[in-house]
């Protein structure tokens, strides 16, 4: 399994968290299209690979998990600013049995900007009949997003439907909640923010 590292700019963090691992780091600075080639290539490559975008820290053991694991697509959630946890392609794994099997997929993708490639790979895998990666559990965004971003967030808890603390959900996919003591897993559905986080 290939270990991909992009980046634009090194997170010591999420270097230090792939030790032990040989790691490909690809600096995907040039332009803003810079990204989506080197999905490209590692798509065409026919290889099972593993990539971490620059800002994600993996927990111990997660990619000998993705290693191990039988599943194509395999990922781990984390936290987006826009406020909710999701399995993008922070921390994705593909093996090469289901790129092979589309090897034009990516020439599929019409708006190759970084910003949006994972949104974009995800609704053309959706076309392709997958639904969504295997997911192994969660990893850490370093980046939080502006600040004050989070302090609009709103999610309530499954149970009694009282504001769960923003800092507990932003920390892990597992939030208590005071109230009830319920302890929420949004790893598992889609979380619902139940009011626009702007
Ligand atoms: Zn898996
Ligand atoms: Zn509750």
């Amino acid at each position: 399994m290939r270990v991909i590292y992009p980046f634009v700019t090194r997170f010591s963090e999420a270097l230090a968290a792939l030790e032990g691992w040989p790691v490909e780091e690809i600096d995907v600075s040039s332009d803003g299209e810079g990204y989506y080639r080197l999905w490209a290539d590692l798509w065409a490559s026919g290889d099972t690979f593993v990539v971490i975008e620059q800002d994600i820290v993996a927990p111990p053991g997660m990619l000998q998990s993705f290693e191990d694991c039988p599943e194509e697509w395999c990922a781990a959630i984390y936290w987006m600013p826009w406020g909710g946890f999701g399995a993008w392609f922070g921390a994705v794994r593909f093996r090469g049995s289901l790129t092979r099997r589309h090897p034009s997929l990516p020439d599929e993708i019409g708006e190759r900007h970084w910003s949006a490639l994972d949104s974009a790979f995800i609704n053309h895998l959706r076309l392709h009949g997958y639904s969504e990666a295997h997911r192994h559990g969660s990893a850490r965004h370093l980046t939080k997003g502006r600040p004050g971003l989070n302090e609009t967030l709103f999610i309530g808890c499954a149970e009694c439907g009282v504001p769960l603390p923003t800092e507990e959900v932003i920390a892990s996919p597992y939030p208590k909640c005071a109230a009830c003591g319920a302890v929420n897993n949004m790893a598992v559905s889609p979380v619902t923010v139940t009011s626009p986080v702007l």
